[in-house]
């Protein structure tokens, strides 16, 4: 009897096919829906001069599905509940990260691999403890609890986390508590500013990347984002120098890696309905989708790739009025709408002569090349000087932020030019792609549910056919 049952165990364990697969990457465009990939291209093709795609690496993957975002409470998700989502497999309600609607503890798929012995990493465009990060590590019920979420991520032993700093690594008023980079020093991490420090401590065990000017003062309040690419991110903070870094690393220091990948500023973008700066983040995203396949390429029998979206942002249509597009107009955009803001209002401190309309002009000319190469027809420059007659009644700073309000939507001008349309500033219900390479890569067709990525993933990673 015991003979046959460990015969029986032989069969068993030759029928049952072991993965190969040593290495998963997880890229996540944060608001990145089909037309925010689709704009990218057709503005490659737009700077040829033809009318049609320049294929990005994303859309280049062989397997493609389709994805359903709404979270347990809204429609519409946010970032935290769609995070948890792709994270864990299970949905929950807008504002939480890592548990479940009824409050319980969610394991994602980052922790169960830690757990099997694998290196982790987290790279990210936003802060290290922003939702889609986050929602790798995190059991919060506000996604908004920085400080608790920060301290969640010094004890996930999680092998490397890259991008902007901590959003609060300081407790919240009226709270004492210790500094999240000192608690992160204290559980062995490393903290490195910028790419070219983390070059030099490459052999630190547990690597905490950001970039230069956080940390530096610990009592700093916040940490923000990385600038936008069209405002000149510094060249060592593009995914594109990153990704391979952040594989580098983790190769080093581990025989198998899952490393999550998320292009967050996207978000921000469609929130701000800036097709520009959102057309750059697509493209700096599919860097690090080029870099990850370049590693791929390399090593196709032990690699899954598995790129997605958390949701749409912004509602991007392409077309707004005939049926035409202008999408190369957009280069003659050389500043985020949130520069061109800072710029503007720039003007209007206090103890400064009040601006004349030829002060705006001026940025208009130089940050969108208004009135040059970017024609404004008479009733759009009505419109502008209105909109400046309008900012200048008011006496208070308070009321301009309000005027300006309408001064920043017709700089948007240029988004009706290039005939994209917008319908909110907030994120919307769109289904979202999804595009797979590597075993088990063929799981990623058809429509889905966003709950059923992370189990596709384990399910190729354990082999389960
Ligand atoms: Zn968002």
């Amino acid at each position: 009897m015991k003979r046959f049952l460990y015969v029986l165990a032989c069969v068993f364990a030759s029928l049952s096919v072991h993965s190969e697969i040593k290495y998963v990457f997880y890229l996540i465009g944060d608001g990145m829906g089909q037309n925010e990939i689709l704009a990218a291209e057709m503005y490659l093709a737009e700077l040829d001069s033809v009318i049609g795609r320049r294929p990005l690496h994303i859309t280049g993957l062989p397997y493609t599905g389709t994805v359903a975002t709404h979270s347990v409470s809204n429609g519409i998700t946010d970032s935290s509940a769609a995070g948890t989502a792709l994270a864990t497999g299970v949905k929950t309600n807008n504002g939480t990260l890592g548990l479940s609607a009824e409050g319980d503890t969610l394991v994602s798929i980052a922790e169960q691999l830690k757990a099997q012995g694998w290196g982790v990493g987290l790279l990210t465009t936003v802060a290290i403890d922003h939702a889609t990060p986050a929602a790798f590590y995190a059991n919060v019920k506000n996604r908004d609890s920085y400080y608790e979420v920060g301290k969640q991520l010094v004890r996930t032993d999680f092998d490397f986390f890259g991008g902007a700093g901590l959003h609060r690594p300081v407790p919240p008023e009226g709270q004492t508590g210790p500094n999240v980079y000192d608690l992160a020093e204290e559980n062995g991490y490393t903290l490195a500013r910028g790419l070219k420090d983390a070059q030099l401590k490459r052999e630190a065990k547990k690597l905490i990347l950001m970039q230069e000017n956080d940390a530096i003062d610990r009592r700093k309040k916040s940490s923000g984002n990385f600038p936008y690419m069209i405002d000149g991110r510094p060249e060592d903070l593009h995914l594109k120098a990153l990704t391979p870094f952040a594989i580098d690393y983790l190769q080093q220091h581990h025989e198998r890696f899952f490393l999550m990948i998320e292009g967050g500023m996207l978000d921000y973008a469609g929130h701000g309905r800036d097709g520009a700066a959102d057309i750059l983040e697509m493209l700096d995203f599919d860097q690090a989708v080029g870099a990850v396949m370049d590693f791929y390429r390399q090593h196709p029998e032990e690699t899954l790739v598995v790129v997605t979206a958390d949701h749409e942002t912004g509602g991007l249509a392409l077309g707004n009025s005939d049926y035409t597009l202008n999408l190369q107009i957009l280069r003659h955009q050389h500043c985020s709408s949130w520069v061109l803001s800072d710029q503007i209002n720039a003007l209007f401190k206090k103890g400064q002569p009040r601006p004349k309309w030829q002060d705006i002009q001026a940025i208009l000319e130089r940050q969108l090349d208004f009135y040059g190469e970017v024609e404004i027809s008479d009733k759009e420059d009505r419109m502008l000087k209105d909109a400046f007659k309008q900012a200048m009644k008011s006496k208070s700073q308070r009321s301009f932020r309000t005027m300006y309000k309408d001064l920043n939507k017709l700089c948007n001008i240029l988004n009706y030019k290039a005939k994209l349309g917008w319908t909110n500033y907030g994120h919307t219900g769109a289904a979202v792609p999804v595009f797979a390479i590597g075993p088990g890569a063929e799981q990623f067709t058809g429509w889905m549910d966003n709950t059923e990525i992370a189990p596709k993933i384990m399910k190729a990673v354990e082999g389960e056919k």
